[in-house]
C-alpha cells in the first residue's frame, strides 16, 4: 500500500533555450548576490556572458573554484565572503557540485555554530539564504531538490545535508548549456539520474502506479537518449529529454509514498571519499552487484522493469536477472566501468570504506533495512 505523503514542489523551473535571460526577473533588484561557479567551464562556453548580461542591473560578487565533490574548506571561504559583504542571495551556475556547495554556503552563512555540524551531526537548520541556479549538467536533480552533498578531504568524509530551506527558488534548465559537456560528464550524468530513479523504483511494490509509470518513463528516456548524446552532443531534443529526466529523477515526484533504497548512494559516497572516484562511476560498479545480492528482495520490481522497460519476452523466472544484466550493459555502453579492477582498484582500502560507512550510516541500510556491513563487504567483493 502506498504510504501517506505531503507533496509540495516550490522550485520554479525555467526550461528551454534562452532562459538564462529570465533570471533578471527572478532575483530581486535589491539583492546582493553571491555568484558561484566551478573550475571555469562557464567562462569557456558562453554561459557566463549570458549570466552577466542578465544581471546587468544587479549587484553581484563572483566566487569561482568550487570543485567536483565540493570541498568544505573552499565553501567556508565563500561563507566568510558572504558574511563580510552581507550577501543575501546565491546564484549557482554549474553542475551538481556547484549547486550542492552553494546550498551548503546558503545554510552555513546564517548558522550559529560550526557549519560542519549540519552534514556531520545532522543539526537541523532553521533558515538559509535563498538560492537560484543555472544547471549546466543534468544528473543530480539538485536544481529542484532539498539536498546537498559536501566533502571534507582531510577526514575523508562525504556527507549529505537535507532541508526544505535548501530547495532552489528557481532553476534555469537550458539544454544548450549542456552541449559543451565532455562525453564523460554527459555519461556520468545519465548514469546518476538513472540510478536515482532506480533507488526509488527497484525496491518492493506498494501499488504506487503513478510513481512506477513516471519512473519507467524516466528510465526509458535515459536508455534511449543517453547513448545518442555520446554520438551527437548537440542533439537538442535528446539534450532536452535527458535534462528534464534528470530533474524528474530526483525532485521528489518519484519518491512520494514509495520506499527508497539509497544504499548504492550510501556506499558510493564512501568510495568517492576514499578513492576519489566520480560519483556516477561508484554507482555503475555498485548497482549491478547490489541488485544481484538483493535479488529476492527486489525480484518483483526488477521483473516489472524487465517487462516494461526492457520489453523482455523470455522465461519470467529469469526476468529479474535479465534486468540486472541490461542495467550493467547500459552503464558499459555509456562508457563507465562495472568492476574495480577495470579502474586499477584492489581491496586494500575496503576496511576503511566499511569503517567510514559505519561512522556515517545506521547499521542497516536499503529499503528493507537488511543490508549490514558484512553484506556491503560481500557486495564490494562481488565486483573486484
Ligand atoms: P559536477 O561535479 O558538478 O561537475 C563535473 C564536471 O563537469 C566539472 O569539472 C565541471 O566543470 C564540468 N561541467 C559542468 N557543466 C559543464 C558544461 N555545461 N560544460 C562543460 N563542463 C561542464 O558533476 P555533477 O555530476 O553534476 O555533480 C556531482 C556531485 O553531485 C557529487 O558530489 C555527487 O555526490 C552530488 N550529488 C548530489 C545530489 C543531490 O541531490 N544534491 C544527487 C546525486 C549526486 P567546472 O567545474 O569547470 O564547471
Ligand atoms: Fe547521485
Amino acid at each position: 500500500m502506498i504510504s501517506n505523503f505531503t507533496f509540495r514542489l516550490p522550485t520554479k523551473a525555467l526550461f528551454g533555450k534562452g532562459q538564462i535571460a529570465s533570471i533578471a526577473d527572478e532575483i530581486p533588484k535589491t539583492a546582493r548576490i553571491l555568484l558561484t561557479y566551478g573550475g571555469g567551464s562557464i567562462k569557456k562556453n558562453g554561459i557566463f556572458e549570458q549570466v552577466q548580461s542578465a544581471l546587468k542591473d544587479h549587484f553581484y560578487i563572483e566566487f569561482g573554484g568550487i570543485e567536483a565533490n565540493p570541498e568544505y574548506e573552499t565553501l567556508m571561504k565563500a561563507v566568510t565572503l558572504a558574511r563580510e559583504e552581507k550577501l543575501d542571495f546565491i546564484l549557482a551556475v554549474g553542475g551538481g557540485s556547484v549547486l550542492d556547495g552553494s546550498k551548503f554556503i546558503a545554510a552555513a552563512v546564517p548558522f550559529n555554530g560550526d557549519p560542519w555540524d549540519i552534514p556531520y551531526k545532522k543539526v537541523p537548520i532553521s533558515t538559509a539564504l535563498p538560492v537560484g541556479c543555472v544547471m549546466t549538467l543534468p544528473a543530480t536533480g539538485s536544481e529542484m531538490n532539498h539536498r546537498a552533498v559536501v566533502s571534507r578531504r582531510a577526514t575523508q568524509d562525504k556527507l549529505s545535508l537535507y532541508s526544505e530551506w535548501l530547495r532552489p527558488q528557481f532553476a534555469v534548465l537550458d539544454p544548450t548549456t549542456t552541449y559543451s559537456l565532455p562525453a564523460k560528464q554527459t555519461a556520468n550524468g545519465v548514469v546518476d539520474a538513472f540510478v536515482h530513479t532506480l533507488e526509488q523504483y527497484a525496491t518492493y511494490p506498494v501499488n504506487g502506479k503513478i510513481q512506477d509509470s513516471f519512473a519507467e518513463g524516466v528510465l526509458s528516456t535515459l536508455l534511449e537518449d543517453g547513448p545518442k548524446l555520446l554520438e551527437h552532443p548537440t542533439d537538442y531534443d535528446a539534450r532536452a529529454n535527458v535534462m528534464w529526466a534528470a530533474t524528474q529523477g530526483l525532485n521528489d515526484i518519484l519518491s512520494v509514498g514509495v520506499p527508497g533504497d539509497w544504499s548504492s548512494h550510501a556506499i558510493g559516497h564512501e568510495l568517492t571519499a576514499v578513492y576519489g572516484m566520480d560519483h556516477a562511476q561508484t554507482l555503475a560498479i555498485i548497482v549491478p552487484a547490489l541488485f544481484t545480492h538483493q535479488l529476492e528482495a527486489k525480484r518483483e520490481k526488477l521483473t516489472q522493469m524487465a517487462l516494461r522497460v526492457f520489453h523482455y519476452q523470455g522465461d519470467i523466472h529469469r526476468a529479474a536477472e535479465f534486468a540486472i544484466e541490461k542495467i550493467r550493459e547500459f552503464f558499459e555502453q555509456m562508457g563507465l566501468k562495472t568492476n574495480f579492477s577495470a579502474l586499477g582498484i584492489d581491496d586494500s582500502q575496503f576496511p576503511l570504506v566499511l569503517k567510514k560507512l559505519a561512522e556515517h550510516r545506521p547499521p542497516f541500510i536499503g529499503e528493507r533495512k537488511d543490508i549490514d556491513l558484512a553484506a556491503v563487504e560481500r557486495i564490494l567483493r562481488m565486483v573486484l
